[in-house]
């Protein structure tokens, strides 16, 4: 077998297969395709991918999983007559020719339709017929159609293309009213007038343009560049910007009026491990505490580790219920960083300053990694309040031990079915805990939330680290249904008048469903805050172009420090580079000028490094496609950034005993 091949066995078994797609007609027909004949040169290791990838015309060729999902969904038998709206790349027409004798297939762009000829020809694929035009008014003079599937999303199904469906055939087609995301729907032709129709889940397609789709924005917008010629998007985003010189004299005071009376504000960060992006952060939230009464700052970190803080900022001596050091799990310079510490001695500084207790700022972590020390403190906590529960919750939780130590072991206990009993022991163990709420929560309110927390921490880790087994996107979204969860328990606490900011990476705050995350069904926090909070909702994205950040080469590897590759031709940032000034305040939801937003609209590449950053393989490891004014409300932009500094001994000498870091 070729690597090649292997790799598509790989995508059938763990990508399919592991989804529930079972149909063995379509999992051929996906077999047979060599896939990496339909993708750029220069992006051919990716070509097995569980993404979608770039081709040319801005276009993509589908997720494998997608074009498998759509091709299982039209029924197809060897008689059939299919037509396709999208060639693309012609990699989904290949895989409906492996399987119905007769395909036809159309594009709008003409450099896509003489590729995808050309490829399909080479490969000996003689029963399509690839045509140039637009596919929204189908192609009448080979209908009827017995299948029909359109690989890009419409604003309604086209009549054109229901009236070319044969009584008995299927169009897949995902429809919504919005350019972010659609429902796959298919429609039945029962009869020469009635038609039955299926929702079939939620997707993300590039846009159907055409006579029964979108408009063309791009030719739209660029008949109104043309009227103004003088006008390139980086000269729009300058006119329509806010610039500042340093983090500590920007004036925040038109952000704090466009952000109003929002009760969650998110801030993110492009990378984890970039200072500017902390200190910026930092002073954000200063003005929302001083000026808006925020009173909670909530952060991508472990729930423990940030009691610790927590605790620090309160006055009171670090948690007894903890042994461990806290932020000592990797990747430590995430939160033990130098901007955080001068965060954390503000926000003592201002505590200390505040008389009541209510006004007092709580520090919280919205994270899940921390499954060991979490049952440390559920345990302490009943040792201290019912040492007879306790008992019975230290052999239920003994049935994680054994992966206590890199919780990401416990996957393979699945293999084993010795998962059936954790979970179950977990569960008990909260509710037996939430069973005795009132109980415990009247002796200290504030010490049973701390030890609530843990056990649901314990529960969904639990969850979380079972279906990294699985499938990815499930977990991803069991850690931020997690984080939306945290946060809930977090406001429910602090009363209803309580106001937080958020800070977590880009990717978890700017909304998934403005990105290319959707297409794979990922979720996330922002996209879930949004849901429930609407306009009291306020998400600030950062990015940046080049400099130095604080990463490492591979989970659980040293802390490095990088350098940024300037960035990718195709991207925003590079938009955001070729402005004129080195930082800015973008605002997006509320436009100083609504055409720059409506430029802004097309997608573009982002950048996003996490707490390890690849950048010999950059394109595939860190961008991915997004609409930048759907995803965030505001957007701040560094041109040049340094890695943020690592705590160590040496410069946390001569800090308290006390000091919520374990350096
Ligand atoms: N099936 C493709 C493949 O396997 O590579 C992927 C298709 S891509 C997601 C969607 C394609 O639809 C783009 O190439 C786009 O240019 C095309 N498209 C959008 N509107 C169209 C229209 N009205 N007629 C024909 N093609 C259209």
């Amino acid at each position: 077998m070729s690597d090649f091949e292997q790799l598509r066995q790989q995508m059938i078994d763990f990508q399919l297969v592991a989804r529930g797609l079972h149909d063995q007609i379509v999992l051929n027909a996906l077999k047979a395709v060599p896939r990496e004949e339909f993708i750029p040169t220069d992006l051919l290791e990716f070509a097995y991918r569980d993404s979608p990838l770039p081709i040319a015309a801005s276009q993509t060729i589908s997720q494998p999983y997608i074009v498998a999902l759509m091709t299982a969904a039209l029924e197809l038998k060897e008689n059939d007559r299919v037509l396709e709206v999208g060639t693309g790349s012609g990699y989904a027409a290949a895989v409906l020719a492996e399987i119905s004798d007769n395909v036809y297939t159309i594009e709008r762009h003409k450099i896509l339709v003489d590729t995808a000829r050309q490829r399909l020809q080479d490969l000996g694929y003689t029963n399509v017929q690839v045509l140039h035009g637009d596919g929204t008014l189908g192609w009448p003079e080979h209908a009827p159609f017995d299948a029909i599937v359109v690989a890009a999303g419409g604003p309604e199904v086209p009549k054109s293309l229901k009236q070319q469906l044969a009584i008995g055939g299927r169009l897949v087609i995902p429809v919504g009213a919005s350019l972010d995301t659609q429902k796959l729907v298919r429609v039945r032709r029962i009869s020469e007038d009635v038609y039955e129709e299926e929702n079939l889940g939620s997707v993300r397609f590039v846009p159907l343009i055409g006579a029964a789709g979108w408009e063309d924005e791009t030719a739209e917008i660029q008949a109104t560049v043309k009227l103004k010629p003088e006008l390139s998007l980086s000269e729009l985003i300058y006119q329509s910007s806010e610039h500042f010189a340093n983090i500590y004299d920007v004036n925040l005071n038109n952000l704090m009026e466009r952000i109003d009376d929002s009760r969650v504000v998110l801030l993110g960060e492009a990378s984890h491990g970039t200072a500017e992006f902390h200190e910026m952060r930092a002073r954000i939230t200063q003005e929302l505490i001083e000026k808006k009464g925020f009173t909670i700052v909530a952060a991508e970190a472990d729930w423990p580790d940030a009691a610790h803080i927590n605790n620090y900022i309160h006055g009171l001596e670090p948690d007894a219920l903890l042994q461990s050091k806290p932020f000592s799990r990797f990747p430590t310079w995430m939160w033990a960083n130098q901007s955080i510490l001068e965060f954390t001695h503000w926000l003592k500084a201002h505590n200390d300053k505040v008389g009541s207790s209510d006004d007092k700022v709580g520090f919280y972590g919205l994270d899940l990694y921390s499954l060991y020390s979490s049952m440390e403190v559920v345990l302490k906590y009943l040792e201290e309040v019912d040492p007879e529960t306790a008992e019975v919750a230290r052999v239920r939780y003994g049935c994680l031990t054994p992966w206590a130590v890199d919780p990401s072991l416990y996957s393979l206990a699945i293999l084993t079915k010795q998962y059936r009993e954790c979970e179950k022991e977990v569960l008990t163990t909260l509710q037996n805990l939430l069973k005795k709420r009132i109980k415990y929560s009247l002796a200290d309110g504030e010490k049973f939330f701390n030890a609530e927390q843990n056990a649901k921490l314990v529960a969904n880790a639990e969850r979380y680290y079972r279906t990294m087994y699985y499938a990815e996107s499930n977990s991803w979204n069991q850690r931020d249904q997690h984080m939306f969860e945290t946060l809930q328990d977090v406001l429910k606490f602090r009363g209803p008048e309580s106001k937080v900011v958020i800070w977590a990476h880009n990717s978890h705050i700017g909304d998934a469903s403005a990105t290319q995350m959707s297409a794979s069904g990922e979720i996330n926090l922002g996209q879930l805050v949004r849901q429930k909070y609407g306009d009291k909702t306020y998400i600030i994205g950062f990015g940046t172009d080049h400099g130095t950040v604080a990463a490492a080469s591979e989970w659980g590897g040293p802390l490095e420090i990088k350098q940024v590759e300037p960035s990718h031709i195709d991207s925003y940032e590079r938009v955001c580079h070729e402005v004129k000034t080195d930082n800015f305040l973008l605002p997006l939801r509320q436009p100083l000028q609504k055409i720059t937003r409506k430029k802004l609209l097309l997608e573009r590449l982002e950048r996003a490094i996490g707490v390890i950053y690849k950048p010999e393989s950059e394109l595939q490891s860190h961008y991915f496609y997004a609409s930048l004014p759907h995803q965030f409300d505001e957007y701040i932009w560094f041109d040049e950034t340094r890695a943020a500094e690592a705590l160590a001994k040496e410069t946390t000498k001569g800090i308290p005993d006390t000091f919520p870091f374990g350096v």
